[in-house]
């Protein structure tokens, strides 16, 4: 995961066992952009931005989960990379969000399921909602 945000020209900075740098998805002035590489998932406290390898590479290049996935697959350095120019090709990049059929759907949702529940789980402690003021 590290190296995947790394390849996309992200500086990161050790912190623990998380890594942090700026987020590409918003004007980032101070590293906001939490990567946790020992369970490749990575989230941002400032725009909320979140996921694993999958969802980094669809905020980058602005593409489909299924196309994202397909990236990754073929190469991973790549799919991250910056320098690499984005290919448009046939896929329609704002069809994305109509254009998955329900298994791809499903298994989105248990993507987003899965990742948000580790997520939960590996931060607790520092965003955790703050109980409510009682004055
Ligand atoms: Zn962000």
């Amino acid at each position: 995961m590290r190296r995947l945000v790394e390849a996309a020209g992200i500086e990161l900075k050790r912190s623990g066992k998380d890594w942090l740098g700026r987020c590409p998805c918003h004007a980032d002035g101070e590293p906001s952009l939490v990567v946790t590489p020992a369970k490749n998932l990575w989230h941002c406290f400032g725009c909320s931005a979140a996921g694993g390898p999958i969802e980094w590479v669809m905020k980058l290049r602005v593409v489909s989960f299924r196309h994202a996935g397909e990236l990754l697959k073929a190469d991973p350095a790549a799919a991250a990379g910056s320098s690499e120019p984005v290919r448009r090709g046939t896929v329609r990049v704002l069809a994305a969000p109509v254009a998955l059929d329900p298994v791809d759907q499903a298994l989105l949702n248990q993507v987003i399921d899965y990742y948000h529940e580790t997520f939960k789980t590996s931060i607790s402690g520092e965003a955790r909602p703050r109980p409510p003021r009682t004055d």
